[in-house]
């Protein structure tokens, strides 16, 4: 095989109580690429569809842990990557973990798959890095692994691969507005009280309890931050109707997608689903912002080839 297609999916990110170390997976919505394997020596993205993004290897977080990767395990061959994006940058899931972890996974398959996922995470790392300045792997993992994950840590690499109940959907809304996710993290707090700690790491812990035995009542009341979202959520117009609105219709929670602007809400069946979406869109369209919302179910298997 010289040449594979993927679809490298769209992921949100810290899941209310798990700021930078909970992620899941999303379905109906992700990135295509096309990776060529080349008798040509090195990386070249040779096609962009869909977002205006930089050429350049180096400027690229496609390119940036395709290079990583490339330089650790130096193949016989080089590689050329086409990329459609159909996440919009910026938009809070994870557009750029989507590209830094769909290069690396491409690769590997088509060099017979010589690394595991905890190795690809490693250097899809590298890309993540040129977006955010800093190493985080909360969009990647759940992109790279499925379903829903822990960053138990970054260095080294420690990814924890947690359960997804059957029937638990996501419905999300992103309002097109530009929150950079420098701005996002200069809001947040040096420091944190003590008695936030104590609630924010139980309920990181039930949450993760609640993924194991299939408990929707137990996940519902774990869906909760005190410590990032009272910030950020000055950020994104109209945030406390949009998730009374999603509480009201029956989701078992709602907050903010990684640095936002993006609002998830997590339910128990398809159908409630749809109508969080209808009130998501009910709050929305009275407003003059340009805006778009999705049902998906989470995606356990992570990056497809297609
Ligand atoms: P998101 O949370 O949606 O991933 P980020 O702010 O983390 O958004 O990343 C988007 C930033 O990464 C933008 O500044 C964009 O120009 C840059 N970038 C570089 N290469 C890519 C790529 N292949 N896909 C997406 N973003 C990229």
């Amino acid at each position: 095989m010289d040449s594979i297609k993927i679809f490298s999916p769209a992921t949100v990110a810290n899941v209310s109580c798990g700021f930078d170390v909970l992620g899941f997976c999303l379905d109906s919505i992700g990135d295509e690429m096309i990776i060529h394997k080349t008798l040509e020596k090195g990386i070249r993205i040779t096609k962009i569809k869909g977002a205006e993004l930089p050429f350049e290897t180096e400027k690229n977080v496609a390119g940036v842990s395709a290079l990583a990767m490339y330089n650790a395990i130096n193949p016989d061959c080089g590689f050329d990557i086409e990329i459609y994006k159909k996440i919009k940058p910026g938009s809070g899931i994870g557009s750029s973990a989507a590209s830094a972890a769909g290069s690396v996974f491409g690769m590997n398959v088509l060099l017979g798959n010589p690394l595991d996922k905890t190795e690809l995470t490693k250097y899809a790392l590298k890309g993540e890095a040129l977006a955010s300045e800093c190493e985080h792997a909360d969009n990647l993992a759940p992109a790279i692994f499925g379903g829903f994950t822990l960053v138990r840590s970054v260095d080294p690499v420690d990814i924890l691969q947690l359960p997804t109940p059957d029937d638990l959907y996501v419905t999300l809304i992103h309002p097109q507005i530009e929150i950079k996710t420098a701005e996002a993290r200069a809001i947040l707090p040096k420091q944190i009280a003590l008695q936030n700690a104590i609630t924010q790491w139980s309920n990181v812990g039930s949450l993760v309890h609640a993924l194991h035995t299939n408990d929707y009542d137990l996940l519902s009341k774990s869906l909760s931050d005190v410590i990032i979202e009272p910030h950020r959520k000055q950020l994104i117009p109209y945030f406390d109707t949009i998730k009374s609105s999603a509480i009201d219709s029956g989701a078992l929670g709602c907050g903010i997608s990684g640095s936002g602007p993006s609002i998830f809400a997590l339910t128990k069946g398809e159908k409630i689903a749809k109508h969080v979406e209808k009130a998501f869109n009910s709050v929305y369209s009275k407003t003059n912002i340009k805006y778009y919302t999705f049902v998906s179910k989470i995606n356990t298997q992570g990056i497809k080839i297609l």
